[in-house]
């Protein structure tokens, strides 16, 4: 079905196994696949970020004819290869051994964000990873997931910041050719299109595949010729903030998901809904089967029996509601198709604490069968917001239930760490057990040298690429102004405690509370015997001048001499720099406004590799906190809640995180503080991992929609 001879001609016989492995995602997080990769150019690898893809179609003929003759290089190919064939194998998995015969079902996950790999920029935040990170997951459990998602061309913003401050960010136009991505082709060999129904002028879409281990990722893309201008910039850029351009997007990933899923012969039972963007995937579902001649009633109790809704945010622009007017303009003659009055779809979208418009989390609601919140405290929260669309049922009936969100551990953990010291300590099968808890009480074992010296080893790589790229942008601004390097974060130093804070500049987020107290916050950098500093990172919305202001406030902190360069800023927070970060820093910090933040994932990963947390009690802290893996504090209410929380936050830090970093025993080791580094391990490594969480949405959640497909 896919174009394959077509990538990187040049590539000898002997090595050809390299053109599958690039383009499988699955060397991201199989050290040894990505070895390999280095192995071949070590330069090409730096050169091309990680992409093997780029790295291939740029590397001299030569170089790859000599690997191929080259019987160290081999040696290490062929192992690579067989164990890359071994993995992506569907028939020895944890899936087939407890659930059932893989071949024999599909399930589909729709969503608006997909965070991959930095090659891929097709996310925004933690709902993109969460995505990404389940998709992995499933592919290492072996459940049969197909994913759906938008091929942005324009990805989302590569962040860069002006000399005063402001975030002038610019959308990349992706290099397609150099991606990890294929083009999806029909039987001839010609790009496959499929029409979506609906949007007028008639919208063509194109399709991209990912290949996610043994999971596949397909992506829409609106850029076809065939389409009338004014549709090809439909999948343009994540989020944007015109409401039709959002309504198209939300019909083609709905509408067109379930049709390119059609066209290609994915004939899948489950449908696992990632927030109200792709909800009207349930629509067409009914809608296929009104077409083999059921009544509107049936076909919806059949797709709603058998659909899974998850809602992330308490935020309200996280629930998109489009006016009765725009959805009249898209809607009407489709919804004739389905056998519905217009006014019972319109009831089905309303929320009638709020009917301004067509709401997609109620639309979602109503169409479901089953629905979650992403942590304890979200379901909570979500029940209370949503309550009234149940007004007969008591609170604790309410039908939200949760599944905390977790990261995926072999894409996050730190390689060092996980190959070598908990591949001696814990045993190496503990990466295939990682979500029993049993397993990881070996920690104790590993000597407080050892962790400690691997943590600064981590450490020092963080701090040498944030100058590294401070260089590079200087370079590049040539600018005779010292100030911004600085900013950027030359003046780190490794043996100064340092505190994490890396996250989108949503306001509810509250970036500037660290900054809130400035002479605090100045004692507290510049003590001379036990310093602190900052590292942050982070991209505001490109259309929120509030969140640029808030990044500008950190900025010009960054750039104070007053602060000693004790501050940096580092810009374009991706993937790679988030990997740097989660592992390299000291202390991360979070600090929302409770209880917006539904659970939060960067913490995660932090402490999964011994970076503990100090975050306000709200989202997955509220049942990650233990007392002793971090720190926690109970937000303020009330008008000067950040007064008081930023007052809570330095309260912690100054008597008892900076004291338990600097009481080190007599051979330099702060032994106290890895006592805490290794209590952060031990309750994230099993409990917040992605294995667990997919394990509890097959068991409560596709189990029942699976015996429900049986009974139909
Ligand atoms: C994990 C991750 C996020 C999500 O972090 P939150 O804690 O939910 O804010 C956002 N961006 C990147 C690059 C990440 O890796």
């Amino acid at each position: 079905m896919y174009g394959i001879k077509d990538a990187f001609p040049n590539l000898p016989e002997r090595i050809e196994g390299l053109r599958d492995l690039a383009f499988n995602l699955w060397w991201s997080w199989h050290p040894e696949g990505r070895e390999l990769f280095k192995q071949l150019s070590r330069t090409g690898w730096y050169l091309s970020r990680q992409n093997p893809v780029r790295m291939l179609n740029s590397l001299e003929t030569s170089v790859l004819k000599s690997a191929s003759e080259d019987p160290h290089f081999l040696r290490h190919y062929d192992a690579v290869m067989a164990r890359f064939s071994i993995t992506t194998d569907p028939s020895a998995s944890w899936f087939c051994a407890n659930v059932g015969d893989a071949s024999q079902r599909t399930f589909a996950y729709f969503s608006a964000e997909w965070g991959l790999h930095h090659a891929l920029p097709f996310y925004a935040g933690g709902l993109g990873f969460l995505a990404g990170d389940f998709l992995k997951e499933c592919s290492d459990l072996g459940l049969p997931m197909v994913g759906v998602g938008f091929m942005y061309p324009a990805g989302y913003l590569r962040q860069n910041i002006t000399p005063d401050g402001w975030q002038a960010g610019a959308c990349e136009i992706m290099d397609r050719e150099n991606a990890p991505i294929r083009r999806v082709r029909d039987r001839d060999g010609q790009p496959l299109i499929v029409k979506v129904p609906v949007i007028e002028p008639a919208l063509y879409l194109q399709v991209w595949k990912v290949e996610v281990g043994k999971a596949s990722l397909y992506l829409l893309d609106t850029s076809s010729d065939r389409n009338d201008p004014s549709n090809r910039c439909i999948s343009d850029r994540l989020y944007t903030g015109d409401q039709e351009q959002r309504l198209r997007q939300e019909i083609v990933l709905g509408i067109g998901g379930i049709g390119i899923l059609k066209a290609m012969g994915i004939d899948f039972s489950v449908l696992h809904l990632n927030e109200g963007h792709p909800a009207f995937a349930i629509l067409e579902r009914v809608r296929d089967l009104v077409a083999k001649g059921m009544t509107f009633e049936r076909a919806f109790e059949k797709a709603r029996a058998t659909t899974l809704f998850t809602t992330h945010t308490p935020v309200p622009a996280g629930h998109d509601v489009f006016s009765f007017q725009l959805m009249e303009k898209y809607f009407r003659p489709y919804i004739g198709e389905l056998g519905l009055e217009w006014q019972q779809f319109m009831k089905m979208g309303t929320d009638p604490k709020d009917p301004r418009g067509f709401n997609m989390t109620v639309f979602a609601l109503h169409s479901s069968a089953y629905h979650n919140a992403v942590s304890k405290r979200h379901m909570e929260v979500s029940r209370q917001m949503w309550r009234h669309l149940w007004p007969d049922l008591p609170d604790r009936a309410i039908p939200i239930d949760y599944v905390t969100n977790g990261v995926h551990v072999p894409s996050w953990i730190d390689r060092t760490l996980g190959d070598v010291i908990l591949n001696k300590y814990l045993g190496r099968d503990w990466l295939e057990n990682h979500d029993n808890q049993a397993v990881w009480g070996l920690l104790e074992d590993i000597p407080d040298d050892v962790l400690w010296r691997n943590h600064t080893r981590m450490k020092r790589r963080l701090i040498n690429f944030i100058r590294d790229r401070a260089r590079i942008k200087w370079f590049s601004q040539g600018s005779t102004d010292c100030r911004l390097p600085m900013a950027s974060g030359v003046l780190l130093d490794e043996s100064t405690l340092t505190l994490g804070f890396a996250r989108r500049f949503a306001s509810y987020k509250r970036a500037t509370l660290l900054l809130q107290d400035v002479e605090r916050l100045k004692r507290l950098l510049n003590d001379t015997w036990r310093p602190v500093q900052i590292i942050y990172a982070g991209k505001a919305h490109p259309d929120d001048d509030q969140s640029k202001g808030l990044l500008q406030q950190v900025f010009d902190a960054s750039r104070n001499p007053q602060f000693g360069g004790r501050i940096a800023f580092v810009e374009d927070y991706d993937e790679q720099l988030a990997q740097y970060l989660v592992h390299g820093v000291d202390v991360w910090v979070n600090n929302p406004i409770p209880p917006m933040e539904a659970c939060g994932t960067s913490g995660m990963k932090a402490t999964l590799n011994g970076v503990p947390q100090l975050s306000i009690l709200d989202g997955w802290w509220m049942e990650g906190y233990n007392g002793s893996n971090g720190w926690a504090y109970e937000g303020a209410y009330g008008q000067d809640r950040d007064q008081r929380d930023s007052q809570a936050l330095y309260d912690i830090l100054e008597n008892r995180v900076v004291p338990l970093y600097y009481e080190t025993d007599d051979r330099g080791i702060p032994v106290g503080w890895i006592r805490t580094m290794r209590e952060a391990m031990r309750v994230s490594g099993p409990q917040f991992s992605a294995r667990r969480m997919v394990k509890e949405y097959t068991n409560r959640f596709y189990r029942k929609c699976m015996d429900e497909v049986i009974r139909s």
